[in-house]
């Protein structure tokens, strides 16, 4: 028997989880079935990817991770109103909705939406989880080498490495 698999680049990861702010408030969780990622490929925030390094199926940690290895720290001026009439007309413009747009220099960036009024969008660069310290309760189910496929797309491909979802 070869020994068991730990968590490690380039490798899929399969994980329950409950994730709470500093109140303890539950933001999320997983549900009936384990979330699945491709590990080393920045698929799941970085301090979470950190703390799962090297852990094993059955582990169990509560991995508390600071807005910079999260979602980011909360800038105040990073707000800015955008008129209507320069989204798509076709947008079911909602809040807190993600809006990925391509950015001078190439980069595909994201704004959050934050406002509705009228003939004007309030967007964010900030993400909802900006500026907050979260903490998440883990418990490992499953660890595998990922495929050539998932390698080359840079993310998992479900539980056993069929799924394909785009
Ligand atoms: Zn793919």
């Amino acid at each position: 028997m070869s020994a068991p698999l730990t968590v490690a680049d380039d490798r899929v990861v399969l994980f329950h989880y409950v994730l709470k702010d500093e109140a303890g408030e539950v933001l999320d969780a997983s549900g009936e079935h384990a979330m699945v990622y491709l590990h080393g490929h920045h698929n799941i925030v970085p301090g979470l990817e950190k703390q799962l390094t090297g852990k094993a199926v059955g582990d169990e940690l509560t991995a508390v991770v600071p807005p910079e290895e999260a979602y980011g720290t909360f800038d105040e001026e990073a707000y800015q109103k955008v008129p209507r009439k320069e989204m798509p007309k076709d947008l079911d413009l909602q809040v807190g909705m993600p809006l990925h747009f391509r950015a001078s220099d190439g980069r595909i960036a994201t704004l959050f939406v934050t406002d509705i009024k009228g003939a004007w969008v309030t967007v964010t660069s900030n993400h909802p989880l900006a500026g907050k310290t979260l903490t998440f309760d883990v418990a490992i189910t499953g660890i595998r080498e990922a495929t050539p496929d998932e390698l080359t797309h840079g993310h998992a491909h479900g539980p056993d490495g069929h799924h394909h979802h785009h």
